[in-house]
């Protein structure tokens, strides 16, 4: 498993536009998390405080079966800050929304 979109302040990372599908495919994933934690993360880059978009993890895969973690946080990222994640993260949000509720696609069952 890969850890993805895990932004601090002061950390440089890329930004620039994402398709409106995608968008809306994070924040299904983010809405429903695989994890959730105790408590909450803020936002280090605006200050947003709120425990119902830092509490928690996705998971999602891609095609070739690779794993991605990623913070709640990071639909606020895309949404807020323009963060654009790789282009994998962008395949594997789109591949797992709606395959199952755990963001991982479907099983082979
Ligand atoms: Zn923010």
């Amino acid at each position: 498993m890969l850890n993805i979109g895990w932004l601090g302040e002061g950390k440089p990372f890329p930004a620039g536009p994402i398709s409106s599908e995608f968008r809306d495919a994070l924040r299904q994933l983010c809405e429903m998390p695989i994890l959730k934690h105790r408590g909450f993360h803020g936002c280090e880059l605006c200050g947003l405080r709120s425990p119902y978009v830092g509490n928690g993890q996705i998971r999602v895969k891609d095609q070739a079966g690779q794993v991605f973690a990623a913070p709640t946080m990071v639909s606020q990222y895309v949404e807020i800050h323009e963060y654009q994640p790789s282009d994998v993260l962008i395949e594997a949000a789109l591949n797992s929304i709606g395959t199952s509720a755990d963001g991982l696609g479907k099983s082979n069952a």
